[in-house]
């Protein structure tokens, strides 16, 4: 157990899941596959190193070569390209989950109905977060937070209600866990002030909000140097101009738009983040990402309503590559690079490159769902489950 020890210790500064200690159990199995952690290994400034050898998806074009990547001190040091025996471990970026409400996972799948119902004012969503306790709340997301990680996926970016102590809340529910958070968070009715620990303002369809305080909401968050982000274009497209108006750095959805909103949208130079999974669930349609991809917009993925869906982004890559792109490679960057792009995280994370932070995901190729595989990047897209990772950085 030793080296499980110093695996654990090596990366994060402490223990923060029973699932990953059993997870660094399954791996200790798989360390033959590269130099698993010893004194002899250990580099001369006392830091330990962690060589992975296997099938890489490494830069920001996500070139897969078989080869190795070696960490220390929780980044990447080295990037290699030579012939493996451990061919079955795919070595790839981790995910980026760009949009959530972690919150809103207190009563997971309700009958389904129109989106206006489940998350509009007064809906459904609003009527179990007034009724929830503090407590019922922290937990719910806590638990959300452990299955991201157990996903795979090492950063997100969450919109959060409530107010200041609504983002408190979620705060707390993170601690010590080696999770990236954004919070996009929301003042309190009527008021302006936001956590100052949110990465940005994160408002809901214009439509739902007195449009004055809309923009004064706006103009607060951005004298304070913070991001904003906004859902537009999910059940029809009367509120994307409106949001266009306030120069968001972030769109949420836009199912809905038009090409000639696209276009507009692309002039902003704004991100998009699509949630086809909440979209299909809400009957709000699909979005045109293939369009958006065509005309250079920075797409990315979120899983968006934890009422609605699971955090799992796997079910999300499956679906757009099948249904909306055709391009495996595509589909990987908008839940990686694209996804750090987006939360202003692209020198740290979303690919393999020497300098960046190590946060990186060891897939099973061998796994019954996985064997047979000629393509990682397409089996990881199309395929892998979470039960398929053997371990996260
Ligand atoms: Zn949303």
């Amino acid at each position: 157990m030793g080296n499980v020890e110093r695996l654990v210790e090596s990366p994060f500064p402490a223990r923060w899941s029973d699932n990953w200690v059993i997870d660094m159990r399954r791996w200790q199995d798989h360390l033959t596959f590269g130099r698993p952690i010893s004194s002899g290994d250990q580099s001369s400034d006392g830091s330990d190193e962690i060589i992975l050898s296997g099938m890489v998806i490494s830069g920001d074009d996500l070139l897969v070569h078989p080869g190795y990547v070696c960490l220390k001190g929780g980044r990447i040091k080295e990037v290699g390209q030579e012939r493996t025996r451990m061919e079955e471990h795919i070595i790839a970026p981790a995910l980026v989950n760009s949009h959530t409400h972690l919150a809103d996972g207190l009563s997971k799948d309700p009958p389904y109905a129109p989106l206006s119902q489940l998350v509009g004012p007064g809906g459904l969503k609003h009527r179990l977060l007034e009724s929830a306790s503090c407590e019922e709340l922290r937990s719910s997301m806590r638990s959300a937070a452990l299955e991201m990680l157990d996903g795979g996926t090492c950063a997100f970016a969450d919109f959060r209600e409530g107010g200041p102590s609504g983002v408190s809340l979620l705060l707390d529910a993170l601690h010590g866990l080696p999770l990236i958070s954004r919070i996009f968070g929301r003042p309190d009715p009527g008021g302006t002030d936001i956590h100052p620990d949110c990465f940005g303002l994160g408002l809901s369809s214009t439509r739902d909000h007195p449009w004055e305080w809309v923009k004064r909401a706006a103009v607060a968050a951005r004298s304070r140097g913070m991001h904003l982000a906004v859902h537009a274009g999910e059940s029809g497209r009367d509120d994307i101009e409106s949001a266009l108006s306030l120069q968001p750095d972030l769109l949420i959805h836009l199912t809905s738009a038009t090409p000639a909103d696209l276009e507009k949208v692309a002039g902003t130079g704004a991100s998009v983040a699509v949630c086809p999974r909440s979209n299909l669930a809400t009957g709000c349609g699909l979005p045109d990402i293939s369009a958006m991809v065509g005309l250079g917009i920075n797409v990315c993925v979120g899983s968006d309503n934890l009422m609605l869906n699971s955090t799992n982004l796997f079910r999300e890559m499956e679906l757009i590559s099948k249904a909306l792109l055709h391009d495996d490679r595509q589909v990987f960057k908008m839940c990686t690079l694209n996804g750090a792009k987006a939360l202003g995280l692209e020198q740290e994370i979303g690919s393999i490159e020497v300098g960046k932070a190590a946060r990186i995901m060891v897939v099973s190729a061998s796994s019954r769902n996985m064997k047979g595989s000629r393509d990682p990047l397409a089996s990881l897209v199309r395929r892998a489950e979470p039960s398929d990772i053997l371990a996260v950085f």
